[in-house]
């Protein structure tokens, strides 16, 4: 098993032709799922003593199970949030995946921490955050959150028994809370339950925005603010792309020394963009910020970018310890499993990183000012159509429309029939209580044409 001899040269050359076929298709196939079923009676058992085979299992791979999942990158696929990697990217996804990597420490990844570390610092960059900042690609934007409100809790506990101590009081135990409007994503509920701790609901503006004021007005005095550790500000909202307002969110939080976490995981991205980069003033003061190359920065999965302020502070929270680590915990190198919750890494930004050094940044500017225009075109023939209704003029690239007099079951049997055709995946979603759907674009091959080609399926 563990020798390269002529049968791996013969399958190393048919995955490699195979994976070359599948980045040169366009458009790629849709495909869709099957049921358990439809795929136990084409692949059967997979798995046997004596081994199938490489050839056979790759056959099998492509004409059945990559058949049964949907393509993310076509570039009619406009429901949650897509992906679209560049190709640079994706083979170099092939190289990481070679080169048995470990990506969690210095000691043994310093060439690949070196050059995750500066497409952190270009995302860095683009937030306007300070020197020091830093951070780690972790697997998703749930994992990022979970990571970054971890170090806050931590910071937060650290200051109160520090402040404890030196007043000569018992250390307090307060419920921590974390505040977050409704429109933030579902992963902060869920790591609040993973820290059993609470959210407390912070009502939005009349534009579907958190703000200073609303923050101000849910914590009024010190007694209602005890526990609170952090603010979750969200940077482009999933189902509507809304940027919150970072700078008055920004300006209460350092009022009451409360940890402030910007969630860009889709919207993040959007930083790149001259022309939408002014809805993020204020991002420049978050303690922690994540964004997801994945979605719309034009990186093959699994990769979200989580950056610190102040990397230390996570540092303290994160370090795992244990006898056989310490060659790792004894010394002041950049450890990227310090900064997050896990220990052993994929050094899951290269791709990212060979994408970036590859094309330059200017090519990401002009990839997702691309997007934005697609957006706002579609926002405009929603507009125009006199059987589907803009429901708020996009921030960024999500486009959330209804179409006059659908019920639920009506988008859902048009969704369905879109997929089962090969021709698009657009999903319904729920805004405001009424079942709607939404186009979300990340890709740079969604054309005009494409959006065109969906509405008018809607007629
Ligand atoms: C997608 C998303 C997440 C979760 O990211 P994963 O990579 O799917 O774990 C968190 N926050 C926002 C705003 C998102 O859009």
């Amino acid at each position: 098993m563990h020798r390269y001899d002529e049968a791996m040269e013969r399958l190393s050359a048919e995955v490699l032709t195979y994976a070359r076929e599948r980045m040169s298709m366009d458009p790629v196939p849709l495909d869709g799922p099957w049921s358990l079923q439809e795929l136990s009676d084409a692949a059967g058992q997979t798995i046997t003593p004596g081994g199938i085979g490489g050839t056979a299992a790759l056959g099998l791979f492509d004409t059945v199970l990559s058949n049964a999942c949907l393509s993310v990158d076509h570039p009619r696929y406009l429901s949650f949030v897509p992906a679209a990697p560049t190709e640079a990217a994706t083979l170099f996804d092939l190289v990481v995946g070679a080169s048995s990597l470990y990506g969690g420490s210095w000691l043994e990844g310093a060439g690949a921490v070196y050059a995750e570390n500066q497409a952190l610092r270009w995302v860095a960059d683009l937030a306007g955050m300070p020197e020091q900042a830093g951070g780690v690609f972790v697997p998703g934007g749930t994992v990022g959150n979970l990571s970054a409100l971890v170090a806050a809790r931590h910071t937060a506990r650290a200051r109160m028994e520090h402040e404890a101590a030196a007043a000569g009081r018992g250390v307090p135990r307060p419920s921590w809370v974390v505040a977050a409007a409704a429109s933030s994503h579902s992963s902060v509920s869920a790591a609040c339950e993973v820290m059993d701790c609470g959210v407390v609901g912070v009502s939005t503006d009349a534009g579907g925005r958190l703000t200073g004021a609303a923050l101000a007005a849910a914590f009024p005095d010190a007694a209602s603010r005890e526990g609170l550790y952090a603010v979750v500000a969200t940077a482009g909202t999933t189902n509507a792309g809304i940027v919150d307002d970072l700078a008055s969110v920004a300006q209460f939080c350092a009022e009451h020394e409360v940890w402030l976490h910007v969630d860009g995981a889709y919207g993040g991205a959007a930083l790149a963009a001259p022309s939408v980069r002014g809805l993020f003033d204020g991002i420049e003061r978050a303690d922690s910020f994540i964004v997801d190359p994945h979605k719309w920065l034009f990186a093959p999965f699994d990769c979200c970018a989580l950056l610190y302020r102040d990397p230390p502070l996570a540092r303290l929270a994160h370090t795992q310890r244990a006898g056989y680590l310490e060659p790792l915990t004894e010394t002041a190198e950049w450890n990227p499993s310090d900064y997050a919750i896990g220990l052993s890494r994929r050094a899951r930004g290269l791709p990212f990183w060979f994408s970036l050094a590859t094309h330059g940044t200017a090519a990401y500017t002009s990839a997702v000012e691309r997007t934005l225009e697609v957006a706002r075109y579609a926002a405009g023939q929603v507009r125009r159509r006199s059987y589907v209704e803009l429901l708020r003029e996009p921030d960024l690239s999500v486009v959330l429309f209804r179409r006059t007099g659908w019920t639920a079951q009506q988008y859902a049997r048009w969704s369905d029939r879109l997929m089962a055709a090969n021709f698009a995946f657009v999903v319904p979603t729920t805004y405001e209580g009424e079942t709607v759907t939404r186009f979300c674009v990340v890709n740079p091959r969604t054309s005009e044409a494409d959006i065109d080609a969906i509405l008018d399926t809607m007629a």
